[in-house]
């Protein structure tokens, strides 16, 4: 069964509309998807939709990525199973979409500083050009990025993030996200599991993401991510141990935001043996 626990749609920074998302899912051979969007739950209904309007013999997890703050890092934790519908937890993600919004803010004021003048851009401006990308939806770093890149600013989207966007980049701004404890009690009190997302890909030194792990357990956290895209052997053993160190389960997802040839859904090494998968006592009954 293939299983696939973290991706994205256009409802944050994915490129794929809910509905584009299911049906390629399904043509991947995915069987079970989780829609995690970063700090938004509006791809839920229309991915339901669009599973029952095609048949896809898909089972639909409903997810959603929360931003938080530890030790000055930005940390992502996954809910999975959440009711989407909880009123805390729907209040919850309203106020990060609103630090967001004043997140955003900063950035372009901070951004019309730093540039080049030749370019002539201005808060307003970039403001404009990234609302454009957002589309009314979930306002992303990313958005900020393909800005960057389509003024021709800087050639990768990954520059954009290093010399721009990223924590050491000219136009960081520090959101004011909640804690990791208190995204992992409104995910569980949603109903949902609480998965610590990508420990490895925090730019972390070893020896905080074992404190981060440990700190995600002490907080009543169920599960970290073991199963990551583009994923070497020795990661996978790595986080693996971790999870079992810390008596925690195992997740796994691609975090597909687009198509390329990075990621794609569904492709993941297979978790080791030892781990627990966090799905063993789901009902996985496709609903076609
Ligand atoms: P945001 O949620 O607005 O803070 O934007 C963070 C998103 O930017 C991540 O979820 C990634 O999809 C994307 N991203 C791409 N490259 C980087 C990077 N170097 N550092 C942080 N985020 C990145
Ligand atoms: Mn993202
Ligand atoms: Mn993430
Ligand atoms: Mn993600």
């Amino acid at each position: 069964m293939k299983i696939d626990l973290h991706s994205h749609t256009k409802c944050s920074d994915g490129e794929l509309s809910p509905e584009e998302l299911v049906l390629r899912a399904s043509n991947k051979g995915v069987d079970v998807l989780a829609i995690t969007d970063h700090d938004t739950v509006s791809a839920l209904e229309p991915a339901r939709d669009a599973i029952i309007k095609h048949k896809l013999p898909l089972k639909l997890v409903a997810g959603v990525e929360i931003s938080t703050r530890w030790h000055g890092f930005e940390i992502h934790v996954v809910g999975l199973n959440i009711d989407d519908k909880q009123p805390e937890l729907v209040a919850l993600l309203t106020q990060q979409q609103n630090t967001r919004d004043k997140r955003a803010e900063k950035i372009a004021v901070k951004l019309a500083r730093v540039l080049p003048e030749s370019y002539g851009f201005t808060a307003e401006t970039i403001m404009q050009k990234v609302l454009e990308k957002a589309q009314g939806q979930s306002i992303s770093r990313v958005h900020f990025a393909k800005t960057l890149l389509e003024a021709g600013i800087v050639d990768r989207m990954q520059q954009a993030f290093d010399k721009y966007l990223g924590r050491k980049g000219k136009a960081y701004a520090a959101p004011e996200w909640i804690s990791v404890e208190q995204a992992i009690a409104a995910i569980k009190a949603a109903g949902g599991h609480a998965v610590l997302a990508h420990p490895t890909r925090y730019d972390l030194k070893n020896k905080w993401v074992r404190k981060l792990v440990d700190y995600f357990a002490e907080h009543q956290g169920d599960a970290i991510e073991v199963g990551l895209p583009r994923q070497n052997n020795n990661e996978l053993i790595q986080l693996a141990t971790y999870a079992q160190q810390a008596k925690l389960k195992s997740s796994q997802g691609s975090d597909f935001h687009r198509v390329s040839s990075y990621t794609e859904l569904g492709s993941l090494l297979p978790l080791p043996e030892f781990c627990e998968p966090i799905w063993t006592d789901w009902q996985l009954v496709n609903p076609a």
